[in-house]
């Protein structure tokens, strides 16, 4: 019999006429012969209510404490949803992280799952019945509760289906798939049918937040297929598996941005080795992420430095270049906080030259600056002013054929 793991995030089971209808999904499956292992994620806003009483009593709550409260959200979902399948004439059963040994390590608010006991629950759905079990929770080495970081709940279905090598692990959301781009930006985005395990990773750490990015590094690791899917409109969704097996063969995927950005420059420093390791030093020391960096050497042998962190992170790190400016005597140091990134990705740009010729003439033709590159082997990221975003995904949305799927290579 087909294992199928479903898991049904906050929406989804925002209200108890949603937990019904999730148990009418989950029979709903159960009765198209599969055997049925459900994830849930606390009802939406719970955990961010939790938080704020956490926020009340302490300006940083013990991470231990934390975790003890946090859990609590979920172990609310898994109980409703049992009950109500029991009530529907479905023998269900719940289970916190806990409880099926979701074993993590000891890294509270944060903790990474190292294995999980699959008996109690492999017995379970021999016995026909309906295995809930609650997301985002593990437990330590000392029987500790530790939560697995917001959004973890995607990551504990994808273990739970590597660990009990489950056909599918289709995760229930409030987008019904993944699209070649954000369709409130862009009228013409398409569904994908498929994308890669790589191209969904670069899709999602560039802000398509549709999954946690770290089930789908677990998904890639242990080659679970992973499928997108609306919790309230029936559709096949998007499935995220190997290269081999996506249907469409698309050079470019989809057009991701991301609006958190900021850039940070500081001109005139002295060219000798070491520079860039002493602006960038105090910046990692201070626990701020660097994303893009573009370092170039000048006619007078001084070397002009641009780097982009995250907007939240745009102040501190401005603050702290200041200080390195002094220190090293560079001339100047400059910074916007209006800056956006835009990305085609796709893995078809592997075999393909032109992709970033193509996408700076798209961008040039509107008169849109470019203001920083980088690439990687399947994708070409730009930065651009923040008013251009909407013009600039929905130009490269179009020059890449997108709408129409009208880059599909020919067979053959
Ligand atoms: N309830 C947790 C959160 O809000 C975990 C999850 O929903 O995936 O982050
Ligand atoms: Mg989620």
């Amino acid at each position: 019999m087909p294992l199928i793991v479903q898991k049904y995030g906050g929406t989804s089971v925002g209200t108890i006429e949603r937990i019904q209808a999730v148990a009418d999904k989950v029979i709903e499956t159960k009765k198209q012969g599969n055997q049925v292992i459900v994830v849930v994620s606390a009802m939406s806003g719970e955990t961010n209510r939790l938080v704020g009483l956490a926020d009340h009593l302490s300006k940083a709550p013990v991470p231990r404490e934390l975790d003890v409260l946090l859990s609590t959200g979920e172990q609310v979902t898994i109980a409703l949803l049992s009950i109500a399948l029991t009530e529907k004439g479905y023998p269900a059963i719940s289970y916190t992280g806990g409880q099926v040994h979701i074993r993590t390590d000891n890294q509270h608010n944060k903790a990474r799952i190292i294995d999980i006991e699959k008996a109690r629950v492999v017995r379970d759905i021999e016995e026909g019945k309906i295995v809930v079990i609650a997301g985002f929770q593990g437990i330590d080495e000392d029987g500790n509760i530790t939560t697995l970081g917001r959004g973890g709940s995607d990551t504990t279905a994808v273990a739970m289906a590597a660990a009990l090598d489950a056909d599918e692990c289709r995760i229930y959301t409030d987008v019904d798939g993944v699209y070649t781009a954000d369709p409130r930006i862009v009228e013409g985005a398409r569904r994908m049918d498929s994308i890669t395990y790589e191209e969904m990773l670069e899709m999602a750490s560039l802000g398509s937040k549709v999954l946690q990015i770290r089930s789908v590094e677990f998904a890639r690791k242990y080659n679970v297929n992973l499928r997108v899917l609306s919790s309230f409109e029936h559709g096949p969704g998007t499935l995220i598996t190997d290269e081999d097996e996506t249907m469409e063969q698309a050079l470019i995927s989809g057009i991701a941005h991301n609006r958190d950005e900021a850039k940070l420059t500081i001109v005139g420093v002295p060219d000798k080795p070491g520079i860039a390791s002493q602006i960038l030093g105090p910046i990692a020391n201070a626990n701020i992420e660097v994303d893009m960096i573009v370092q170039n050497v000048g006619l007078d042998n001084t070397t002009d430095f641009t780097f982009t962190v995250n907007r939240n992170d745009y102040e501190k790190a401005l603050s702290i270049l200041k200080k390195t400016a002094d220190k090293i005597g560079a001339k100047d140091v400059s910074g916007d906080n209006k800056i956006v990134k835009i990305s085609v990705v796709g893995v078809g740009m592997r075999s393909h030259a032109g992709i970033a010729s193509t996408m700076f003439k798209a961008l040039a033709d509107e008169g849109i600056n470019i203001q920083m590159i980088s690439t990687s082997e399947i994708k070409v990221s730009v930065v651009v002013a923040e008013k251009y975003l909407e013009l600039g995904v929905r130009i490269l949305h179009s020059a890449f054929g997108l709408e129409e799927n009208g880059n599909v290579e020919e067979a053959g």
